[in-house]
């Protein structure tokens, strides 16, 4: 592999960019090699710069569910950018999409869109605040919930309890109104609520943990955090930009049967635009502006190419879909575990998957929190990134990053994977 024009333009971008990059994990940090440039992309493969063709498992972090370019989201896009870009009033393409989620996910009373998924958490974090009256939000180390003040936090190293930010920048009384609790640690949970119950404003989780390596949880410790909510008098946030309408229409609202108040959504739902959302009860929704005193606006919000994008998208989304989906999905994990099971040095990998997600980790006890993550795995992972790499198949760069799998990975794909794994 060549990677001439990536090498020369990561280094003109690191003198015009921080780090050479707009997104930090785009960056290759911790990888001897600099990123490579993709100059477009197709289905299931990504074209570099230089000329190679690469089998997408990164697929933008998450929103490509499709593949990339899908035609009939191109061709829908196509006609939206006939009609103009951006309105800056109503339009009758948000109220599409509103209309077709809420009719597909019936816990959801309405909905706002908004731009990222980092926006959404906002949102949903002040209006809980709002509707609550109450200051104190739980999270868990090891979810991911976008770039905001109060969710780059850790737990302090001093008292139990304590909480100081994972980013400088961040003010300590920012900080003291976050509480991090372990993925899986009902004991810290019911500690927590006994504590502070009286304070906690809400509960926020990815139900799928899938940013800090792919962490499935009990169903019980959600049902746990869902009743203790609720006997608290605050309100649980189910943080499912990654896996909503990834792991089926609804969600793990919808798997697991567990109702939020409020569900935040990104990713698919823009279909690669920036989109994202939130969404709950009416009486809840109700205290965003303008009927209520919780503030929150967008210049761009409900884009309209951005909203044609994101319901073209979903509109696919059927069970079926979901279905040929699982199959390429069940494939290509076979054949990635064959390969590993055949390299002497890594044959201590497992493969955790859920639906189309995979996380590429090492051992064979089951981890479900951050502390149970193999300390050799980045190691191991930089290593298996880039013999894939030369072997032209693309993974996040990063060891803690999931896979994704998209529904143009399909059999020729396989067919491809297998070809270029055992390729010398
Ligand atoms: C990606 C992600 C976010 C942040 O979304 P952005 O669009 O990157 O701001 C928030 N929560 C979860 C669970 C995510 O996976």
């Amino acid at each position: 592999m060549n990677y001439e024009k990536s090498n020369s333009y990561f280094k003109k971008s690191l003198e015009l960019v921080p780090g050479g990059v707009h997104s930090p994990v785009r960056s290759f940090k911790g990888m001897p090699q600099t990123p490579v440039f993709f100059e477009k992309a197709k289905g299931a493969y990504l074209h570099s710069v230089d000329g190679h063709k690469y089998i997408d498992f990164c697929m933008s972090f998450g929103p490509l569910i499709l593949g990339h370019a899908d035609p009939e989201v191109e061709e829908e896009l196509h006609k939206a950018i006939s009609r103009g870009w951006s309105f800056g009033a109503c339009e009758p393409y948000s109220l599409a999409l509103a209309e077709y989620i809420l009719s597909q996910i019936p816990f959801i009373q309405q909905i706002r869109f908004v731009n990222s998924g980092t926006e959404a958490v906002m949102t949903a974090l002040r209006l809980c605040r709002g509707f609550t009256r109450k200051s104190k939000i739980v999270k868990f180390h090891g979810c991911y919930h976008g770039h905001t003040d109060s969710m780059l936090i850790k737990a302090g190293s001093g008292l139990a309890g304590t909480s100081e930010a994972s980013s400088l920048g961040i003010p300590p009384s920012v900080a003291n109104d976050t509480i991090v609790l372990e993925l899986g640690d009902f004991s810290g949970l019911e500690e927590c609520f006994q504590k502070f119950g009286r304070d906690i404003a809400g509960v926020i989780i990815e139900p799928l943990p899938a940013n800090y390596g792919l962490l499935p949880q009990e169903p019980a410790f959600l049902q746990r955090i869902r009743q203790l909510t609720l006997s608290n008098d605050s309100l649980l946030i189910f943080d499912e930009v990654i896996s909503g309408f990834r792991v089926g229409f609804q969600g793990m609202s919808g798997e697991l049967q567990i109702t939020p108040d409020l569900v935040t959504y990104g990713k698919i739902l823009g279909g690669g635009f920036p989109v994202g959302a939130v969404g709950g009860r009416k009486e809840i929704m109700e205290y965003l502006a303008p009927l209520g005193n919780v503030y929150q606006a967008g210049t761009l919000s409900a884009n309209p190419v951005a909203m044609i994008a994101g319901l073209t998208t979903v509109k696919k989304l059927t069970p079926t879909f979901y279905e040929e989906l699982g199959n390429h999905s069940f494939r290509i994990l076979q054949i990635l575990q064959k390969y590993f099971n055949e390299q002497e040095w890594a044959k201590e990998v497992q493969l955790v998957s859920a639906h189309s997600l995979f996380w590429i980790t090492l051992g064979s006890n089951p981890i479900q929190n951050v502390q149970q993550i193999p300390a050799d795995l980045p190691l191991v992972f930089q290593r298996i990134f880039l013999e894939f790499l030369a072997k032209g198949i693309y993974l996040a760069p990063n060891a803690y990053e999931v896979g994704f799998i998209s529904h143009a990975h399909h059999q020729e794909v396989i067919d491809e994977l297998e070809k270029r794994l055992w390729e010398k």
